[in-house]
């Protein structure tokens, strides 16, 4: 399977600012956007203007990295994102939330969407009580997302998952830690995304 091979931390200093790809090192001081928060390269530090057609492409990398899509997934997305009801920049993103890579890292089960993707690929994932090791699965109202029985009990994250405390998920996620389980209570609202996005600039750069 194809997937973006560049260093994460590297990815944040490019978007010039933290986009939570390393799990817990983010939340601490080893994170690169606090120790070295410079683009990458030898002109990293020299700010360079950017024009139009720069500030929209770079938001639109921000997202696909955010989210680890590559570049000919992301313009599908933007193709069905533009076909759906409603605001196509909104529908982009929330497309993207619905993936069940991020549904399992937003529900807690992983630290960070990477992890989450390797937990759905090697089998850990059931979706309405039927294993689906595709991280791209759209998820849906009413679906319940949880831990295989065997992964809950045999393997030490997910044990340890079950004793936190104090977690919160996103308004349009429910969970159970004790089951580990969850369901997607309704579609995500863009006020529901704690995401710094413009995505009017994808749609604009796409429109060009
Ligand atoms: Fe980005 Fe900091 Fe996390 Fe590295 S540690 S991925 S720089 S947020």
């Amino acid at each position: 399977m194809a997937r973006n091979l560049e260093p994460q931390c590297r990815q944040c200093r490019r978007e010039g600012m933290k986009l939570y790809l390393k799990g817990d090192r983010c939340y601490s001081d080893k994170c690169a956007m606090v120790r070295r928060p410079v683009a990458p390269g030898q002109h990293g530090n020299s700010r360079r203007k950017l024009s139009e057609y720069g500030i929209q492409l770079r938001e639109k990398q921000k997202v696909r990295r955010i989210y680890g899509i590559l570049e000919r997934q992301f313009e599908r997305y933007f193709e069905r994102a533009e076909k759906m009801k409603g605001i196509t920049g909104e529908n982009l993103l929330q497309l993207l939330e619905r993936r069940l890579d991020n549904v399992v890292y937003r529900l807690g089960f992983a630290n960070s969407r990477k992890q989450a993707r390797q937990l759905v690929l090697h089998g850990h994932i059931t979706v309405n009580g039927k294993k689906v090791n595709i991280p791209s699965y759209i998820t849906n109202v009413g679906e319940t997302i949880a831990v295989r029985a065997k992964s809950a009990s045999g393997i030490d994250h997910f044990k340890a998952l079950r004793e936190g405390t104090g977690r919160t998920v996103v308004p349009w996620l429910q969970v159970d830690y004790e089951k580990l389980e969850g369901s997607v209570a309704a579609l995500p609202a863009r006020e529901d995304l704690d995401l710094e996005i413009q995505e009017h600039l994808i749609v604009e750069l796409y429109s060009r």
